[in-house]
């Protein structure tokens, strides 16, 4: 009798094993079908000039949709949005052009800050102009009010009317303390978004951060490109109407010559404004600005194609990539198209071969797999977040969501990098498959650039759904730390968000690449045969939502 049972076990433990032999030769033999030859081929096609920089509602971006659903047809996949490829995404866009110089007065006199270099900035306001007269500038720290910290830059400050100066990033930058406001890790106080939604619930006519490269994350440059030209919007309900009338930033130098005018010691006053001593101060100066408007409304897509799962097929995994940039430049001489080839060339183009690796399995994911190319990421995630405000399948039926942004383009390594690492369950997944590789993960080795609210996996965190983003490692096979940091860093201050970010067959080793999306598909195909929704860790802030959303939806 105990030999019978025996026997039954070890045939049972040879069955198992049988099973998932199969299926992991099953599962390597697809991810191999992730080629380096293919993907870069799309890539390069994606990121050539012939797409003139796939700017949301251009005949650029019109081509790069229809690449897509050509690709993704090519591949056998299905329209992911009821029988269509597309999902139209609703833009209002609004060109606002500010007078070519801010002329701030004071009683000492008077500073012009040039438009471009000196300032920047626009209104969200719907409206064909908006005027602030004499606007009162009071400086309001970081312009935070956290309560969890004890925290309120706008204590004991009347603001109404005025224009609160405020700082780039939080409090926890600058004293590194990790109890406080997360240390070197951004908060969502630390983001310009949360600054000006802040500014607008004191009452403040005009908004204006000073930017400061280090703990802005990204040089003066950037900001100076990405706040002119039109802002694309979702079309907003109150015409934008309850947004402070001028949203803008200053340079660093701008900001030193504005408190030298009103006789205050700017460096003094930035390093107080991370510690109980620090002080908003009346800074005795006032603007007159006019904006002007051009206001267009347009519609763009995000592209969604579908793999059907088999016996869990009404649940989904997402893999996201945002494929649009910021176009052509016509006021830039010389080369003006803005390629975005690795910002999101190789995010685009790795949707397309990790569908490839689907499609090879010969046994199909048991979830449905759902490839998502959102648009106007670079407007402010807006395609992800439309598509997360207007789910095509239900978001308590989304077991998680996979993002690609500006992959890797150094080589192969030894570590990636999990943006917001403790976040969720997803981590599991991630070491698990990089464990597979012979690989280990790595908290964000720069989190004071708070990446985790910068790409479209936060549109969907925000709606509760565990949502993962992975950068590329640091330990390269060869190169030392130091160096490959130093590279990256390179790379941010010289091309991104640069006409610059071009295709560079020359100077690109995406080797490693294809070692991330095989990863990448391997976390996907581990969750697409499961059952199991993971969650966000005890303590997340997202975890309340999905918790209150997935016990709704399983009582009815
Ligand atoms: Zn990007």
């Amino acid at each position: 009798m105990l030999n019978f049972l025996w026997k039954i076990t070890l045939l049972f433990i040879v069955s198992i094993c049988i099973a998932a032999c199969t299926e992991s030769a099953d599962y390597k033999r697809a991810a191999e079908k992730i080629d380096l030859e293919n993907y870069t081929a799309h890539l390069q096609t994606l990121a050539s000039d012939e797409f003139m920089g796939r700017a949301p509602s251009t005949p650029g971006g019109k081509k790069t949709i229809q690449y897509l659903k050509d690709e993704f047809t090519k591949l056998g996949l299905a329209p992911g949005n009821n029988g269509d490829f597309f999902q139209e995404v609703p833009l209002v866009s609004i060109v606002s052009t500010p007078e070519s110089e801010m002329v701030v007065k004071g009683n000492g006199g008077e500073v012009r800050l040039p438009l471009g270099s000196g300032y920047v900035g626009l209104t969200r306001r719907m409206v064909d102009a908006v005027e602030l007269e004499n606007s009162e500038m009071v400086f309001a720290g970081y312009g935070i009010v956290a309560p969890e910290f004890g925290w309120d830059d706008y204590k004991d400050l009347d603001v109404k009317g005025k224009t609160v100066i405020v700082m780039v990033n939080d409090p926890g930058f600058a004293t590194k303390d990790s109890s406080f406001f997360s240390g070197r890790t951004m908060t969502y106080y630390g983001r310009w978004t949360y600054k000006y939604e802040e500014a607008v619930r004191q009452g403040a006519d005009g908004i204006i951060i000073i930017h400061e490269t280090a703990p802005a994350g990204y040089p003066w440059f950037v900001v100076q490109s990405g706040w002119s030209g039109p802002e694309f919007y979702m079309v907003p309900e109150d015409r934008n109407m309850s947004r402070c009338k001028f949203e803008g930033w200053i340079s660093g130098q701008s900001a030193r010559k504005l408190f030298a005018l009103a006789g205050q010691n700017y460096t003094e006053l930035v390093v107080a404004a991370s510690t109980s001593e620090h002080q908003s101060i009346e800074l005795g100066l006032s603007y007159s600005l006019k904006l002007t408007n051009t206001i267009e409304n347009s519609t763009s897509y995000n592209v969604l194609a579908m793999i059907p799962g088999t016996d869990l097929k009404d649940e989904i995994i997402i893999y996201t990539a945002h494929w649009d940039h910021f176009g052509v430049n016509p006021e830039i001489d010389g080369d003006n198209i803005f390629n975005g080839a690795r910002d999101n060339a190789t995010g685009t183009a790795a949707l397309l071969s990790i569908a490839k690796g689907f499609k090879a399995l010969d046994k199909p994911v048991r979830r449905s797999v759902l490839f998502m190319a959102v648009t106007a990421e670079e407007q402010g995630l807006l395609g992800s977040a439309y598509y997360a405000a207007n789910p095509v399948y239900p978001l308590t039926k989304t077991a998680g969501v996979i993002n690609m942004d500006a992959l890797n383009i150094f080589g192969k390594m030894k570590d990636i990098t999990v943006v917001g690492l403790g976040n969720s369950e997803l981590d599991e997944y991630v070491e698990i498959a990089a464990k597979a590789q012979n690989r280990y993960i790595r908290p964000d080795p720069e989190p004071e650039k708070g990446l985790f609210f910068r790409s479209d996996h936060f549109s969907f965190a925000k709606q509760g759904v565990p949502a993962m983003y992975t950068k590329m490692g640091i330990d390269h096979i060869t190169k030392s730390q130091e160096e490959i940091l130093e590279a990256s860093a390179r790379w941010t201050s010289e091309l991104y968000h640069k006409p610059g970010d071009e295709y560079d067959a020359a100077t690109w080793d995406l080797t490693g690449t294809i070692e991330d999306l095989r990863l990448l598909f391997h976390v996907g195909y581990m969750l697409a045969n499961e059952s199991r929704f993971p969650n966000w860790y005890e303590g997340n802030a997202f975890k309340e939502k999905r918790d209150a959303d997935m016990n709704n939806s399983s009582g009815n």
